[in-house]
């Protein structure tokens, strides 16, 4: 590593929240992103919703009760919390703190309510992403296809997926997810240019006053 290279770990981590409709692709984006980037966390939420088949405690989702949630938020473990759909989700804040501390960016897969919570709570670390479908029906297609909901559960994430959408303008991008490759390569230039902004790169005061002083 050279020595600029090394100046260079000296900047402010990145919180990217990704906020779609159920379906949209987000995930897989997500799982992409960080396959990518291996220095990025990936913030683990907390949930009273059962687990979906497949799903790991403690990679996919921590799966808590409805008591144990209360408990938890009481405490104040948690960065921010909402109830979407019939369960409730939350970032616990421990982790995302941590990681932060490190110098690393952290990815957040979490609704509107919590993309206003964060931004409320760290607006200057954050850049908001919202994900849409190319079309109603392929975001149905992708929900069924899914098949791991129940035809009402389905019909109530549709239902819900117009009530998502309107939150669109709050975010700082958007990307409409028609091709996953390039709704990937778009995110990727969103988090490279975010971590490119000035007040991000801590280093850059120091490198350019030895720079003026013929460093
Ligand atoms: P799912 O049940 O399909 O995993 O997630 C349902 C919705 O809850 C998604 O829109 C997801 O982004 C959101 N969500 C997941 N975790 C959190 C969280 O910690 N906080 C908030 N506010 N929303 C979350």
């Amino acid at each position: 590593m050279s020595a600029l290279d090394e100046l260079k770990r000296d900047r402010r981590g990145l919180m990217v929240v990704l906020s779609s409709p159920s379906g949209a692709g987000k995930t897989t984006l997500t799982r992409k992103l960080l396959a990518d980037n291996p220095d990025m966390a990936m913030s683990v939420s907390a949930t009273t919703r059962p687990p979906r088949p497949g799903e790991e405690e403690g990679k996919d989702y921590f799966f808590v009760n409805k008591s144990r949630f209360a408990e938890l938020e009481a405490a104040g473990e948690f960065l921010e919390h909402a109830k979407v759909f019939d369960n409730y989700y939350a970032t616990p804040r421990g982790p995302v703190e941590e990681a932060l501390s490190r110098g690393q960016d952290v990815v957040f897969d979490i609704d509107w309510q919590g993309a206003q919570q964060l931004t409320q709570a760290a607006a200057d670390d954050i850049v908001k992403i919202f994900i849409l479908p190319p079309n109603m029906r392929e975001l149905e297609q992708r929900l069924r296809t899914r098949a791991q909901d129940s035809d009402s559960v389905i019909a109530k994430r549709m239902s819900k997926s117009e009530a998502e959408i309107s939150h669109w303008a709050e975010y700082d991008y958007v990307i409409v997810n028609e091709e996953v490759s390039t709704a990937l390569e778009e995110l990727k230039m969103i988090v490279g240019s975010e971590r490119m902004r000035r007040r991000r790169q801590m280093w850059l005061g120091g490198f350019v006053k030895s720079l003026v002083n013929g460093g």
